[in-house]
Parts: structure tokens; sequence; C-alpha cells
């Protein structure tokens, strides 16, 4: 069971299929975690998709270089 926390309120993510996922930008920190619930939509998730690890080569969608 994957235990994954909302990177803009730190609440817990119950909705997995929501997730958005996406590369954490240089210098931000995430929000401390809680005990909440997320309520956020879609909830934002930093890193790669599950199974991305899996995939070598895949691009990450929506990562850009700035
Ligand atoms: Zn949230």
């Amino acid at each position: 069971m994957i235990e994954l926390h909302c990177a803009e309120c730190g609440g817990f993510v119950t909705e997995l299929r929501y997730v958005s996922y996406r590369p954490a930008p240089n210098g931000t920190v995430a929000a401390p975690l809680t005990r909440g619930l997320c309520a956020c939509v879609p909830p934002i998730v930093f890193g790669p998709p599950p199974g991305y690890m899996s995939s070598p080569g895949f691009p990450i969608p929506g990562r850009s270089s700035v």
C-alpha cells in the first residue's frame, strides 16, 4: 500500500487516480505532512507516477527544461 501526501497541503491523498504527478521544482519544499485528508482537486504529488522507474526512457509528461 503506497501512501501519498499532497505537496500542496500535506494532506493524505486517498484518490490516487486523480493525483497530478509533477517533477519537483528546484527550491520548492513540499508542504509539511499532516494527518488530515487532502481536499485539493487534483492532489499534487511531486515525482514521477508509479511504474515510471520500470519504463526507462519514458518522458515525464509536462516536464520542461527552463
Ligand atoms: Zn492537497
